[in-house]
């Protein structure tokens, strides 16, 4: 492994680009703890994807999501803050300084490391998604469902998350269609049981989402579903069950303004597997009870959807960015102060 050459032990490493580790960098960098933030494979994080950000705070008229971490970036640099385009791919934290492994082969080293390296949410490989995310396609009900006022959408998952997201868009949309690839719901018995009894929400069983229709100037404007009377059509149709069952696979093009993917989001933690940082069942990361973004391990912190699987917001992770930045930077000094020297025996009083 070749030493990082740009330093040989940092104060604080931040890994992650997008909006936590951001705010985390302005705020380590104010504090004059000098941070390098490893850019990962998607530099920005997820607020690139989108088109308007209208719940973030200070832009009564909305700002677009690349422009928003254009100056998050701009502001950390600004105080100090170094960026570097590599993503992480094993920590040894067992011993301080902790060293990080980049893909490249290099190494870095940290007094303190905050982890702020997001959840991505699961797509669901259809025709068109590529293009569409972020122009009607939307992983993300509480920051899109405002713009689909008087649409028929569709939410795509059977779990918690579609029920969550279908819910919250009931409140906008004329219409709401749960596709599901099966013919019962994996969500709880109360959230099933809330989408039910609602009157804009109806569920499509045993379908799945093949294609979306749009363009990135008129957004989305239809789908192309498949059904299957066993369910799991895409299945059928990639010829994992047997042949003739993909011919059995019924496609029907519907007109939608908008479609959410409630399938789940994936924390990117696979670094800290072997490590002593917990994490949960779902991947995310742990943090210790109460305000702090503080892990099991001493001197590595936690921020933005990361260690959050409920908020996932852009000014949530902003927020946990900067406690994160105060934390590392509250724990360094501790760290400095009980490594001096103790004094001597205290001068006899005269
Ligand atoms: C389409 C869409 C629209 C959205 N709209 C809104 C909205 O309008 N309002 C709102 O509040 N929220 C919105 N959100 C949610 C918001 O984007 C997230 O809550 C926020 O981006 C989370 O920030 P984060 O910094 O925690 O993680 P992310 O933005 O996910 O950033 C993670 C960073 O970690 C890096 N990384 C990952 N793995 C590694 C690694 N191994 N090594 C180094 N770096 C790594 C990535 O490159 C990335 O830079 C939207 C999300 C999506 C997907």
């Amino acid at each position: 492994m070749s030493e990082d050459s740009t330093a040989t032990v940092r104060d604080v490493v931040i890994v992650g680009s997008g909006v936590a580790g951001l705010s985390a960098a302005v705020y380590a960098a104010r504090a004059d703890l000098d941070p390098l933030v490893l850019e990962g494979p998607e530099p920005g994080g997820q607020l690139t994807l989108t088109t308007d950000v209208e719940n973030y705070l200070g832009f009564p008229e909305g700002v677009g999501g690349m422009e928003l971490i254009q100056r998050g970036k701009a502001q950390a640099e600004r105080f100090g803050a170094d960026f570097r385009h590599a993503a992480v791919e094993d920590a040894t934290l067992e011993d301080r300084p902790f060293e990080l492994e980049l893909a490249n082969g290099d190494s870095v080293r940290t007094r303190a490391l905050i982890v702020a390296t997001g959840a991505s949410a699961r797509w669901v490989g259809a025709d068109g998604e590529d293009e569409l995310m972020g122009y009607g396609v939307s992983t993300c009900a509480t920051c899109d469902g405002a713009f689909h006022r008087g649409d028929d959408v569709l939410v795509i998952g059977g779990g918690d998350s579609a029920m969550e997201e279908a819910l919250f868009l009931a409140k906008f949309a004329d219409s709401v269609t749960v596709v599901h690839r099966r013919d019962e719901l994996r969500a709880s018995d109360i959230m099933a049981e809330r989408a039910r009894d609602h009157e804009k929400i109806a569920v499509r069983w045993n379908a799945e989402l093949l294609a979306i229709h749009g363009s990135r100037e008129d957004g989305v404007t239809g789908a192309t579903l498949g059904s299957h009377p066993d369910g799991h059509p895409t299945e059928k149709l990639a010829g994992s069950a047997a042949p003739e069952a993909a011919t059995e696979v019924d496609r029907e093009t519907v007109d939608v303004g908008g479609i959410f993917y409630g399938v789940g989001h994936v924390p990117n933690t696979d670094f800290l597997e072997d490590t002593a940082v917990e994490l949960a069942d779902s991947g995310h990361l742990e943090t210790r009870e109460g305000m702090t973004t503080e892990t099991a391990v001493e001197g590595v912190f936690g921020a933005g959807d990361v260690m959050d699987p409920d908020y996932r917001q852009a000014v949530t992770s902003a927020g946990t960015g900067s406690m994160a930045a105060l934390d590392a930077e509250a724990w360094l000094d501790a760290e400095s102060t009980r490594s001096e020297p103790q004094s001597a025996d205290p001068a006899p009083s005269v």
